[in-house]
């Protein structure tokens, strides 16, 4: 089945196991009860002792989140997952599942979303757990530092942000495989239409349910999509620390993901056309766009990502702009919402010198190659007319 059936499909239409012969809702309710009962406390035993399937308490599960949790494993191709309450929580806790048997170690990408380095540098290294960093898109430099290190978890986003960098993942998840280390995937920027990570050989796709899945800027939601092997601890952990999200969000996440597939494929067609008009716009120093042919890692998108499906994400720069030049052209937004998030119906721009890269000190970040004139679009499901004609009049 093609993830535009799936996300329609995948998760809804169960009938209350309480109720057999009862009808079956055509989506799924929002249940708020966090606990269940059985006909008797046999059955009630045998649920709680992981013998029959069911529901017995919320923190463990609840049907709202578990339709999620099977709809998510359906778009991931992955073998289970758990429903957080942030995208943060669903990376802090898949970390704790990948070093639950392994080296206390990780080898992360360098260029991560701002609160993962955080956590790794002030939650998990504080706790014991060494972290070290390499530019994912440097292959030998990868291979040395896995050899190096041994790392017991490697983490890494399919596209980079604000850069939009795509690192060989099939090469990654060998290289991970073979020194017996966890391979952690955020996925949030491609999304489930662009890649799926388990299918590269990745143990864990995460995601920030927020972004483009939930997508209407309302619900904060995470999740992870593990394969078999890593499916039980994830369970045990999530059990144990309830992470979990709340069937309200729930609800609104599956709501949200029903159109997900219609609204991405609408983004990457709106990100293309905006990317050629920025292109050649006198005022524009630098396009950073998937589909262009000279991107440093054009081969390995062409190998790795759908052809036409880039992205909804345009970082660029503005010639010669000063932080008050760019702070006069956000000003200027009519339409375009300035905002940290991306992913929503809505086209939002952000910029990384005052939002994801503010603690870099303004030297480092120029090295990074994130210039003062360098702003994020993502673009929404608007006629693209409507923001072309937003970005010029802000522009002039
Ligand atoms: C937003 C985001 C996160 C964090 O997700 P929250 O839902 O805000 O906790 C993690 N990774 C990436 C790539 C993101 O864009």
């Amino acid at each position: 089945m093609k993830i535009e059936t799936k996300v329609v499909h995948a998760g809804d239409r169960k009938k209350d196991p309480g109720r057999p012969g009862a009808f079956v809702p055509s989506s799924t309710p929002i249940y708020t009860a966090t606990t269940y009962l059985y006909e008797n406390t046999a059955k009630l035993d045998r649920v709680l002792g992981l013998e029959e399937p069911g529901f017995c308490y919320g923190r463990y599960d609840n049907p709202t989140r578990s339709a999620l949790e099977e709809l998510m494993t359906a778009l991931e191709a992955g073998h289970s997952a758990q429903v957080c309450s942030s995208g943060m929580m669903a990376i802090h806790v898949s970390l704790l599942a990948a070093l639950t048997d392994r080296r206390k170690s990780v080898l992360a990408a360098n260029a991560l979303y701002g609160a993962t380095t955080t956590l790794l540098t002030q939650v998990l290294e504080p706790m014991g757990v060494s972290v070290d960093f390499v530019d994912m898109c440097d292959l030998a430099a990868v291979e040395r530092k896995i050899a190096e290190s041994k790392p017991g978890c490697i983490v890494m986003e399919t596209i980079s942000n604000p850069l939009l960098r795509v690192a060989d993942l099939d090469r990654i998840a060998e290289l991970a495989r073979a020194a017996g280390s966890a391979l952690l995937v955020d996925n949030t920027f491609a999304t489930p239409l662009l890649i799926r990570p388990l299918e590269h050989g990745a143990n864990f796709a995460v995601h920030s349910l927020t972004k483009f899945l939930a997508g209407h800027g309302d619900v904060l939601g995470g999740v992870v999509v593990t394969d078999e092997a890593h499916a039980e601890v994830m369970r045990t952990l999530s059990r144990t620390m309830g992470p979990v999200l709340g069937p309200f969000e729930s609800y609104l996440s599956m709501r949200g993901i029903k159109t997900f597939a219609l609204r991405m494929e609408r983004q990457c067609a709106n990100a293309c056309r905006i990317a050629s008009w920025l292109q050649s716009h006198p005022r524009i120093a630098r396009v950073h766009y998937l589909a262009d042919p000279n991107h440093p890692d054009a081969a390995v998108i062409r190998r790795l990502l759908p052809e036409g499906l880039y992205g909804a994400l345009v970082p660029f720069e503005i010639k010669d702009a000063t932080k008050d030049d760019v702070f006069r052209f956000m000003d200027k937004l009519k339409l375009v919402v300035r905002g940290t998030s991306l992913g929503d119906v809505h086209s939002l721009l952000l910029y990384p010198a005052i939002a994801s890269h503010r603690e870099i000190a303004p030297k480092q970040r120029q090295r990074m190659g994130i210039g003062d004139g360098l702003v994020r679009l993502c673009a929404g499901i608007e006629a693209v007319d409507d923001i072309i004609a937003d970005l010029d009049q802000a522009l002039a």
